[in-house]
C-alpha cells in the first residue's frame, strides 16, 4: 500500500435480506435458512460506503485517496465489492475461510482487525452501525479497540474532512453531537446518514469484469483468460485472503475464539391472544400502561 495515499477502509457485510422473508426463511430449529433468502449489501454499510466516497471527493484534489472494502464471509461476498467498485471504491478483499465458521462478534472483529492491519497505514475505517442479521452493533467498536484507535459511533453526517482532521455529526437518543478528531479513526455510520450514490455508468463498464479466483472457478470460466486480463488490469482481481493470510492467533478465530454460547433459539410467533382491545377511556389507557410497565415491556 502507498503510504502517501490517504487510506480509507470500509467494512461491509453481505447479509440475508431479512425484509423479504418468505415461508422458507426459517429452519425447523429456528435458525435462519440463509440459502432461502437473497443476499444483499448490509444497508448501514452502503451508508458507510457513501461517507467514505464523500471523504474521497473532498480530499482527492489535495492528495491521492484510496477506498478499500473488506468483507468477511463466503466467496460470493465478492459481489458487494464489485457493487462498491461500481459506485467509486477502488478495490476490496474477501476474507474467507472455514476456520472462521461459528465466529461470534469477538472473533469476527478480531479477524477483521487482523485484515485491516495487513493493509498497513490506515487513516479512516468506516463500518455500518449495525448488520441487519446479527444486529448487535458490536463489531465496529470492537475493531477500533483491537486496532487501538479512537472511534466515533452513530455518525450521521460528514461535516468536514481535511488531510489531518474530520468533523462528524453523531446521532444520539435525544439530540446530536459534533465531534472533531485526527487520524487514524474508526467511524460507525448510522442508518440516518446519506443514502449511497447510485452506480456510475463509466465505473460499471470499467469494473464489470472484476472478480475473484473462486468466482472464476464457480462460473467455470477459463482461468488462463482471466489471468491474462488481470495481468493487463490488476484492479479487476478481487483478492481473497484466507486465515493464514491475515497472520492471526488461531485460538482467537471461529468457534474457539467465540465465548458466546447460544443456549436456545426460539421462534416467536405472535398470536391474537397477545392482542388486547381497549376503549378510548383514560382509566383503560392507565390500566394498560400499568400492565405494560409491570411486564417490563416499556
Ligand atoms: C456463537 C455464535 C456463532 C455464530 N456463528 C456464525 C456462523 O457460523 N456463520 C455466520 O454467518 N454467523 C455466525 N454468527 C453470527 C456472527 O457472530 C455475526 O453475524 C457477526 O459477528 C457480526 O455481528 P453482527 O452481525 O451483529 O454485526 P454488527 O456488529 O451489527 O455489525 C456492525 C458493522 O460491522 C461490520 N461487519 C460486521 N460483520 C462483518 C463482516 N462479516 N464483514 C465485514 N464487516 C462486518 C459492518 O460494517 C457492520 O455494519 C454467530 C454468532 C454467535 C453468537
Amino acid at each position: 500500500m502507498n503510504n502517501k495515499e490517504f487510506q480509507i477502509v470500509v467494512l461491509a457485510k453481505q447479509v440475508p435480506d431479512t425484509h423479504n422473508v418468505g415461508k422458507d426463511a426459517m429452519k425447523e430449529d429456528g435458525t435462519i435458512n440463509r440459502a432461502a433468502l437473497p443476499a444483499i449489501f448490509n444497508p448501514d454499510d452502503l451508508k458507510a460506503l457513501e461517507m467514505a466516497l464523500a471523504c474521497k471527493d473532498a480530499l482527492k484534489d489535495i492528495m491521492p485517496v484510496k477506498v478499500t472494502i473488506i468483507t468477511m464471509g463466503p466467496s460470493r461476498a465478492a459481489e458487494i465489492i464489485r457493487e462498491s467498485m461500481f459506485r467509486g471504491a477502488d478495490n476490496g478483499f474477501v476474507v474467507s475461510d472455514r476456520r472462521f465458521a461459528g465466529s461470534d462478534t469477538l472473533a469476527t472483529s478480531y479477524a477483521l482487525s487482523a485484515a485491516v492491519k495487513k493493509l498497513g497505514k490506515i487513516d479512516i475505517v468506516f463500518s455500518g452501525r449495525q448488520a441487519i442479521d446479527g444486529d448487535t452493533a458490536q463489531v465496529g467498536p470492537q475493531v477500533a479497540e483491537k486496532l487501538e484507535i479512537p472511534q466515533i459511533t452513530y455518525a450521521e453526517d460528514l461535516l468536514y474532512v481535511a488531510e489531518d482532521e474530520i468533523v462528524i455529526k453523531r446521532r444520539l437518543e435525544r439530540g446530536v453531537e459534533t465531534v472533531k478528531t485526527g487520524f487514524p479513526v474508526l467511524v460507525t455510520v448510522h442508518g440516518n446518514a446519506n443514502d449511497c450514490r447510485p452506480r456510475h455508468a463509466k465505473l460499471l463498464m470499467t469494473n464489470k469484469k472484476a472478480c475473484s479466483v473462486s468466482e472464476v472457478l464457480e462460473r467455470q470460466q477459463s482461468m488462463e483468460d482471466m489471468e491474462a486480463l488481470w495481468a493487463k488490469k490488476p484492479f479487476l482481481k478481487i483478492e481473497e485472503w484466507n486465515a493464514d493470510d491475515i497472520n492471526p492467533d488461531f485460538e482467537r478465530l471461529g468457534l474457539t475464539g467465540s465465548p458466546t454460547k447460544v443456549k436456545s433459539i426460539e421462534n416467536v410467533v405472535l398470536t391474537s391472544k397477545e392482542n388486547k382491545k381497549i376503549n378510548n377511556s383514560e382509566s383503560e389507557i392507565n390500566e394498560l400502561m400499568k400492565e405494560l410497565v409491570s411486564a417490563h415491556i416499556i
